[in-house]
């Protein structure tokens, strides 16, 4: 996620003048302008990679699209949340968080976040 590498494959992930490539689940129902500003764990992708995403993950397999995002900083990072109510710190679940929130070092951390901005949903973008 750090570098942009593809998520299947590890090489550069695909980019061009409308942004970088990721293969997302279909969730332009849930705002207008969806994904703008949403919050991504999974990293960026190649082009050539998508055929096998789509085959072999089953949450894309409800519907899938593919964005375009000209900005992309990384805001967060997620992981397992522990509570510090007990002796020992007690993992309560999953959660994400941003670098700047109390909450943050109380999440063993599992993988960086981004958000997407200045998106351009796609068609279907494969090699
Ligand atoms: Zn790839």
């Amino acid at each position: 996620m750090r570098q942009l590498l593809c998520q299947v494959c590890g090489g550069p992930a695909d980019r061009t003048e409308a942004g970088v490539l990721w293969l997302l689940q279909d969730h332009r129902q849930d705002w207008v302008g969806w994904p703008e500003a949403m919050a991504v764990t999974e990293p960026p992708i190649c082009r050539a990679c998508v055929p096998l995403s789509l085959k072999l993950c089953p949450a894309l397999r409800k519907g899938a699209v593919t964005v375009r995002a000209q900005g992309y900083p990384l805001v967060g990072f997620h992981g397992q949340l522990h509570t510090g109510a007990d002796l020992f710190p007690r993992a309560v679940g999953k959660a994400i968080t941003t670098f700047e929130s109390p909450t943050a070092r109380w999440i063993l951390a599992t993988g960086l976040v981004r958000e997407l901005r200045s998106c351009l949903v796609t068609a279907l973008e494969a090699r």
